[in-house]
């Protein structure tokens, strides 16, 4: 069985049954909000469920069972500590609209701000947090090679003494070391950042 289909055809169908509903016009009362929670946890699966499987492809390339273990641990403990915003995914959004749409309602229901670490951006992430210290970033550098971004304290601290520094990120191709001329400010990223900060100050 293949999670990622289970879960997709699970989704449908809740779209699916509250249509049949609708259209049948039995005098039920569809709870929107219960279904887009279904939908949410569903999508919070799938995402899990990616990111296990990332952990377990790049522990892959270990030649021994510890090395694959010590590999995986590390990479599943870094995924799980990455935020989960499944509000802010396309995919949700699109779920909600057409349940939405089906159920000739608009819900109220806010879009999820409390976990900000993690904006998606085309169905990737992009982490305001330094992968070495895991703190915000401050001053986002990105790497021109692979394009992944840390905080300029952050990686020239250790690629000044080190020149064999790689790409932390987990699943990143990169094998080159870093080195200062391929980061560049990412201002684009340090507004984002900003604004951010900003916003949780108001609250
Ligand atoms: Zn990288």
């Amino acid at each position: 069985m293949d999670l990622t289909q289970e879960i997709e055809k699970s989704k449908n169908r809740i779209l699916e049954t509250t249509k049949f509903i609708m259209d049948c016009g039995i005098d039920v009362d569809i709870n929107i909000e219960e279904r887009l929670g279904f939908g949410e946890e569903l999508l919070k699966m799938k995402e899990l469920h990616k990111r296990y499987t990332a952990a377990l492809e790049s522990a892959k390339s270990e030649r021994t069972l510890d090395g694959f273990m010590t590999a995986f641990n590390t990479n599943w403990e870094e995924e799980q500590r990455r935020r989960l915003n499944i509000k802010n995914t396309k995919e949700y959004k699109d779920y909600k609209a057409e349940l939405e749409k089906i159920a000739g309602t608009t819900t109220s229901i806010s879009e999820d701000a409390s976990d900000p670490d993690i904006v998606v951006t085309g169905g990737n992430f992009v982490n305001f947090n330094d992968p070495w210290t895991k703190a915000i970033m401050k001053n986002p550098v990105r790497n021109t090679i692979c394009g992944h971004n840390y905080d300029k304290d952050s990686v020239i601290g250790l690629i000044k003494d080190n020149i064999g520094i790689i790409c932390p990120v987990l699943g990143c191709a990169s094998k080159t070391p870093i080195q200062p001329h391929h980061l560049t400010p990412n201002v684009e990223l340090r507004i984002e950042i900003e604004k951010l900060q900003s916003l949780e100050e108001n609250d």
